[in-house]
């Protein structure tokens, strides 16, 4: 074959091993790279890939070396390209000391080199762009990587029956706090590799962003996967070998034969969905969608979107629920408790509450509480009537104000309120950061003499720190403490109750037990001297008229159970 043929021929084959970077095939190519040597009489090649000319000043760069047979002697041709993209290549040929080269091959494998390169480059930057484009900061594949796994499958029709899954893990937070945060990301790394083991070859796992994944899987990996959500011992420390329980909320979307998918935000919608869902439940929780999810998505939209009008109109009514002295049944306070007149009917707080909480719409409607149960206290103190210390409901969310105190007072003060006939509720915190901000807005408070309750103790991880650490005045115990009648006297229930009100009084707190429906309740508190109740054996949340001619009568009456033998 001659010579110019034979270059031809590899040049061809340069052509059509390297044409299209995504059907690339390494071994043929490193075949004929390796001919091509062998005839020419090269001993080494090699290029160098910089991103850019200060990446080359840098040194910062890769290197490549396909065929090297240990003569590279002295370099006999090299050429440096800068492509479109402004990457600086750098190829190198080596041959032995004695070998020699005509003009014209010199020529011919300058050809060849600058198709390699051209090669490299392309794919080279193909690489970059996988890295920078579709991978987060800390290496995790990222949404552009899921939402191009979604349409490449979806193309190829293989997303029926596969399972969409937004998963948040739970309580990294704390992860965070008990391990550090360095030891934190490795945590996350290696669930994120657990669940990107169960999840397969077949699927994808992507970080949305802080501690929240998306993926797609198969069905066949769903129970392995399932198991990983709801929670393995994940290594963090190697030397100690120290573990950590992480689990995750999960929302699912097991795609239907019917499901057609215009973008991939037709399948985020609702793994987002759900997984709030999951949130909001039992930890652990796996939440499947369905179509109901939506409906209470639009619930919520029009609940946020006519909350603002609902305000300005003044839909929102002060109720009152007293509480009772339970020897006395004088009434010794009251609870401002809101309830929305919407489109004629009346909303209960849990219908609309838990919305506004999503953002900070709950923080106007709180101080739209205070204002107006400052205003009805300014009104009977006013008309000479007999008031009590009215308590008024402030959600968590407040905590990040850092002038919560002063906001309070200003309301208070406006309507010249004496302080002490003003309570501020509050429930219990999760996160230290909280507890620190809880503690200053107590302290504050009491300072000025307004009364703090911790509100619905019991109900969540109630920690003795909790009433340690914080000045409370008042302890209410939630209603789930609180026997029913039928329970046995050694019930855990039975013995929680009477040590936590046991522990308020002792701790010089006020006590009000919440939930009081039954004589034999009220009788249960009164033996185990705790002296305030409130709940539905009395009066259930009253409008302000009604709770004004209760205060007229000035309570209840108030019988005596004794327990029949
Ligand atoms: P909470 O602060 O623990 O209020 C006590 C809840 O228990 C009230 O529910 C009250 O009606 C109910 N309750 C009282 N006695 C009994 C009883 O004997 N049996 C039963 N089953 N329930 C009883 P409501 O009014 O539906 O309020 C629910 C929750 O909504 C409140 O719980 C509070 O967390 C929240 N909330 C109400 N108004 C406001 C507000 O203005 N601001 C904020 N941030 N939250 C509020
Ligand atoms: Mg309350
Ligand atoms: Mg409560």
């Amino acid at each position: 074959m001659g010579k110019e043929q034979r270059f031809l021929e590899f040049l061809e084959r340069l052509v059509r091993v390297t044409h299209n970077p995504d059907f690339f095939d390494r071994e043929t190519y490193v075949e004929l790279i390796h001919d091509i040597c062998e005839c020419y009489g090269i001993s080494k090649g090699d290029v160098e890939f910089y991103r850019n000319t200060s990446a080359e000043q840098k040194h910062e760069g890769s290197y490549f070396c396909d065929f090297d047979n240990g003569h590279a002697h002295k370099i006999i041709h090299r050429i440096r390209v800068i492509s479109k993209t402004q990457a600086v290549l750098i190829a190198t040929l080596y041959a032995e000391e004695s070998a020699e080269f005509s003009d014209e091959e010199i020529d011919q494998l300058g050809l060849l080199l600058r198709v390699i390169l051209s090669f490299v480059s392309r794919r080279r930057m193909m690489d970059t762009l996988e890295t920078f484009g579709f991978t987060d900061e800390k290496g995790y594949p990222n949404f552009r990587a899921y939402a191009r796994y979604l349409e490449m499958r979806n193309a190829e029709g293989k997303l029926v029956g596969n399972l969409a899954v937004q998963m948040d893990l739970h309580n990294f937070t704390l992860v965070n706090q008990e391990v550090g945060r360095e030891c934190a990301d490795e945590v996350m790394w290696n669930y994120f590799e657990a669940v990107k083991r169960a999840v397969g070859e077949k699927g994808i796992v992507s970080r949305l962003g802080g501690d929240k994944f998306i993926a797609v899987l198969p069905p066949e990996a769903k129970e392995r996967f399932f198991e990983v959500l709801s929670g393995i011992p994940i290594p963090y420390d190697e030397e100690s070998s120290k573990r950590i329980f992480v689990s995750s909320a999960a929302g699912i979307y097991v795609i239907p034969e019917s499901f057609v998918m215009h973008t991939s935000g037709d399948i985020m919608d609702k793994i987002t969905l759900s997984c709030a869902v999951a949130k909001k439940s039992e930890e652990g929780a796996i939440v499947f969608y369905d179509e109901t999810m939506r409906a209470m998505r639009e619930r919520s939209k029009l609940v946020q979107r006519d909350f603002r009008i609902g305000l300005k109109r003044e839909e929102f009514l002060v109720y009152y629920q007293p509480k009772v002295d339970v020897h006395s049944g004088e009434i010794v306070g009251a609870e401002a408790l809101c309830r929305w007149f919407r489109d004629g009917s009346i909303v209960p707080p849990m219908n609309f509450i838990p919305i506004l909480e999503q953002n900070m719409d709950i923080c106007d409607l709180d101080f739209y509480m205070l204002e107006h149960v400052c205003r009805d206290i300014r009104r009977w103190l006013d008309v000479g009537r007999n008031v009590v210390r009215i308590s008024v409901n402030l959600s968590r969310k407040h905590l990040v104000d850092v002038d919560l105190q002063e906001h309070i007072m200003t309301v208070i003060d406006k309507y010249h309120v004496p302080h002490e006939y003003v309570e501020i509720e509050l429930t219990e915190t999760t996160t230290d950061v909280q507890f620190r901000d809880l503690k200053r807005v107590v302290t504050g408070l009491r300072e000025l003499g307004v009364h703090a309750a911790v509100d619905d103790f019991g109900m969540g991880y109630s920690s003795l720190n909790l009433i340690r650490e914080i000045p409370w005045d008042v302890l209410k115990v939630d209603k789930c403490f609180l026997p029913t009648d039928d329970e046995k006297d050694n019930s855990i229930n039975n013995v929680m109750f009477k040590h936590v009100v046991a522990l308020a009084q002792d701790m010089g707190l006020e006590c009000v037990v919440e939930g009081v429906e039954t004589e034999k309740q009220l009788e249960l508190l009164r033996t185990n001297c705790c002296n305030i109740a409130q709940g539905f054996y009395f009066d259930k949340p009253l409008p302000v008229e009604e709770f004004e001619r209760r205060m007229i009568t000035k309570g209840y009456e108030t019988p005596v159970v004794t327990d029949t033998p």
